[in-house]
């Protein structure tokens, strides 16, 4: 049991898929050998098949209280690392003569392969970006999972981190998480994953995938902390709702839902009366909640459209970007020798 526990709440009505977060993370955690083709941060266009391909069938979490059996993702659904022709382009002396091409075996699948394929019909196509990292969960499978105690829920923060002295690549906590999101170093033989960048977090530095967000959509702080925008937007407003709560791992990433947009009818004219994006769709990732949390953001809007105030759109501008960072608002800039 940990004594706190640090959340993240995403608002993906701001979300532009602009991929910042991941290659932020990809730059401070994943740049080893072994870590090519880890992306702890991911952001998909939805409905689609996310990362890894079709993870939402790949099972593991829990069913009534009891492990559900789950399926190890293959390097090939997660998509491997791209090898490109860079020698012969930039060092090879062929002048304009050679392009930027994938060497070897071309590539059928990757980490945003159907990225901005929309869903519907003309012309009432539909899709929303979907970031991911780990949901650092409070019930989490994958602790449960491994047979050697190496995955651990920090005592201070509820993080959930690999202890990779005792690891030993059994991959059960693959198999476990059914965000499917756990990855396996085949140069180290060990297990990885998300951290929530917990060295910075130790400093007082936000995550770098929140901290960098262009979309000021990341909000980080304790579920406990009552002035945190995190306990707002999840416990005062509840507008804020896990992905997947069916699978019982009490999820600690929190999603703000997509409001959706008007339909356009037969001759050409807005339709409020019929969501654009499927009520059931968005109820089969969130869960029943969605509807009052989609309600409440409605109304809310409403309630500014016609000149009033609402503390919650104000929550969800967040007009100064420190607001969304939970007190971890310290420049990264002052320690970074520690994270080299
Ligand atoms: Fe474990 Fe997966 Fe939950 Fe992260 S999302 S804590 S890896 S079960
Ligand atoms: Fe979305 Fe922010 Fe990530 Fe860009 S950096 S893809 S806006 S979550």
């Amino acid at each position: 049991m940990s004594n706190k526990q640090l959340a993240m709440v995403l608002d993906l009505n701001k979300c532009i898929g602009c991929h910042t977060c991941s290659i932020a993370c990809k730059q401070l955690w994943t740049r080893d050998e072994g870590m090519e083709y880890m992306w702890w941060n991911t952001v998909n266009t939805m409905p689609g098949e996310g990362t890894p391909r079709g993870w939402e069938n790949l099972g593991g979490g829990f069913r009534n209280g009891e492990a559900k059996p789950g399926k190890m993702p293959t390097r090939k659904e997660f998509g491997e690392a791209w090898n490109y022709n860079f020698d012969e382009v930039l060092n090879g002396s062929k002048g304009g003569g050679q392009h930027l091409q994938i060497k070897g075996e071309q590539p059928d699948w990757g980490p945003n392969w159907d990225e901005d394929q929309a869903a519907g019909d003309y012309p009432n196509g539909y899709s929303f970006y979907l970031p991911r990292i780990c949901n650092h969960c409070s019930n989490a499978p994958c602790v449960a999972a491994c047979p050697r105690k190496a995955i651990e829920k920090r005592e201070q923060d509820g993080i959930v981190i690999v202890n990779e002295d005792r690891c030993r690549g059994y991959r059960f906590c693959m198999e476990a998480c059914p965000y499917k999101k756990i990855y396996f170093n085949q140069e180290k033989k060990v297990a990885q994953k998300c951290i929530f960048c917990f060295p910075r977090i130790d400093e007082g530095v936000a995550p770098a995938c929140a901290r960098q967000c262009p979309g000021r959509l990341r909000f980080v702080g304790y579920r406990e902390d009552r002035d945190a925008l995190v306990w707002k937007l999840v416990d005062k407003w509840k507008v804020a709702v896990p992905l997947h709560p069916e699978y019982e791992t009490e999820p600690n990433v929190f999603y703000v839902p997509p409001m959706n947009p008007a339909r356009i009818d037969e001759n050409g004219n807005l339709d409020f009366t019929q969501p654009r994006i499927p009520a059931d769709y968005l109820e089969s990732l969130f869960g029943p909640v969605v509807h009052d949390a989609l309600g409440i953001l409605h109304a809310e809007m409403k309630k500014t459209k016609e000149g009033g105030q609402s503390e919650l759109m104000d929550l969800l501008i967040a007009y100064e970007w420190t607001d969304n960072l939970g007190g971890f608002d310290r420049d990264p800039a002052t320690v970074v020798q520690q994270f080299e």
